[in-house]
């Protein structure tokens, strides 16, 4: 694992010093982008079980060139200020690599939320948010966080809710935290987001030849074999979509407790029902359990998938990494010098900043709800579908006069004159934004013959126009 002292602040800094080494920027600017600008600790007791115990939470601001700055809130025991800073970092980097309007922040608390009832995780929560609360660390106009690691629609609930409750004027109070439940001001599509993004990032690159031939791969998803590590929120969507939809075929899972392996494929849907019983992938049938997981990592497969922890390809295993191509579902799974090793022996990388925009993109299409008020698609959708109408019967009516009439089936009349409600308003734009992101990334990677890859030519996208807003405030 990458070092929990300074490692992947280290790691993600290093990617960084790679990129703006192929830029044209003053070192000034070069150190001011690289840094976080602040992080908040805090300490705070809540009275459980009888007893006051002490939690330690996180608040990091990396980079404020826009405002409000946005990132998850982590609930994890790992968590601390070094991997907090990191993954603040990473989401300014992802941030302008996908244009949303945002600076990069990231927050995270010390608690296993395993360990706690229901009602004691919320007291937990609105504790650690009424802390960011009052020192606008949480704040429709200044830092909205969102769902990582350990946390929840259930956990953004209690946040928006905490917020309300402290600032009770606030008309955009909604807007303070995305990630929310669709009945307590959520959109549709947020919980898939990230792993949808996923899948449209890989749909993107399969569209390319020569980024697929670069890989070695050809045709198209369908049956190509996928390892996944993790398969929380976003690597069950990922894996999920990727099987039902695109055709892949999910030979391997890693979990908690080891990995399963079936050549054939796993039904993806019911390894997650058996771990949410079991607590595990242990036992689940046809299947071969290996209780060291990690060794799937080294599979033979055409596409692995890590999207749990950061820093789990490392120097000491990346030599041995069979897959052709990796997508980073997670934020860091790869550190940067086993980025280097892999990169080395040809191995394409889809990187974190890109392949996991999903979630933000969605949060930022929330946010943006929020604060108008109203669902996506409300005014128009039935406008549209009478229009659509209008056409139909025309190209009826037209018809009827031919010598042999023609009808439009009873399947495409369905499809078309559907009017797109917010779910298919929420697709639509993240993959928009998905095939965006990565034409200005590989643009880069193509056309300039000293970028070697396609991290690199996303934090160069990144961090260009992190330093035009810069520029533009006059810095
Ligand atoms: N925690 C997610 C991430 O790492 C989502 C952040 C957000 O939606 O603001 O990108």
């Amino acid at each position: 694992m990458q070092g929990k002292h300074g490692g992947f602040s280290a790691s993600v800094n290093a990617m960084y010093d790679k990129a703006v080494g192929l830029m044209d920027l003053s070192p000034g600017l070069i150190e001011k982008i690289r840094v976080c600008n602040a992080t908040y600790t805090v300490r705070f007791g809540v009275r459980l079980r009888g007893e006051i115990h002490t939690f330690t939470g996180y608040r990091s601001v990396h980079s404020e060139h826009m405002e409000p700055v946005k990132g998850g809130i982590r609930f994890a025991m790992a968590v601390d200020q070094d991997e907090v800073e990191a993954l603040a970092s990473l989401m300014t980097y992802k941030c302008a690599l996908v244009e949303t309007p945002f600076g990069g922040s990231k927050g995270g608390l010390c608690v296993d939320p395993r360990q706690w009832e229901p009602h004691e995780m919320e007291q937990i929560t609105r504790r650690f948010a009424y802390e960011l609360i009052k020192r606008d660390l949480i704040n429709p106009a200044q830092n909205v966080p969102a769902p990582d690691m350990g946390t929840g629609e259930r956990e953004m609930a209690w946040i928006a809710d905490q917020y309300k409750r402290m600032k009770t004027t606030d008309i955009n109070g909604n807007a303070c935290v995305t990630g929310k439940p669709a009945n307590a001001g959520g959109i549709a599509g947020r919980v898939e987001a990230t792993g949808r993004g996923v899948q449209y990032a890989l749909r993107e690159f399969f569209r390319h030849p020569e980024d697929k031939a670069a890989a070695g791969l050809d045709g198209t998803l369908d049956g190509k074999r996928v390892i996944v590590q993790g398969l929380g929120n976003v690597g069950f969507h990922a894996a999920s979509f990727l099987e039902r939809e695109d055709g892949c075929k999910v030979t391997g899972i890693i979990e908690r407790d080891g990995g399963i392996y079936n050549p054939d494929g796993l039904e993806v849907d019911m390894v997650h029902l058996h771990i949410r019983e079991h607590g595990g992938v242990k036992g689940f049938p046809g299947a071969t359990f290996d209780a060291d997981g990690s060794k799937l990592l080294e599979a033979e497969c055409d596409i692995l998938i890590p999207a749990a922890l950061e820093g789990v390809i490392h120097p000491g295993n990346a030599d041995r990494v069979k897959a052709p191509l990796i997508i980073e579902a997670a934020n860091g799974p790869i550190t940067s010098d086993a980025n280097d090793m892999l990169q080395k022996r040809g191995v394409i990388i889809i990187p974190d900043l890109y392949a996991n925009a999903g979630g933000v993109t969605v949060s930022y299409f929330e946010w943006v709800k929020n604060l108008s008020h109203i669902r996506f698609g409300r005014m128009q959708r039935r406008a549209e579908e009478s229009r659509h109408q209008v056409l139909v019967d025309e190209l009826e009516r037209l018809s009827k006069n031919k010598e042999v009439p023609w009808t439009l089936s009873d399947d495409f009349k369905r499809n078309y004159l559907r009017g797109a409600g917010e779910l298919e308003l929420v697709r639509s734009g993240l993959d928009d934004t998905m095939r965006a992101a990565y034409g200005a990334m590989r643009e880069v990677w193509h056309h300039r013959e000293e970028v070697p890859d396609l991290r690199t030519a996303g934090f160069i996208v990144a961090i260009s126009r992190i330093a035009a807003s810069y520029q533009a405030k006059g810095l």
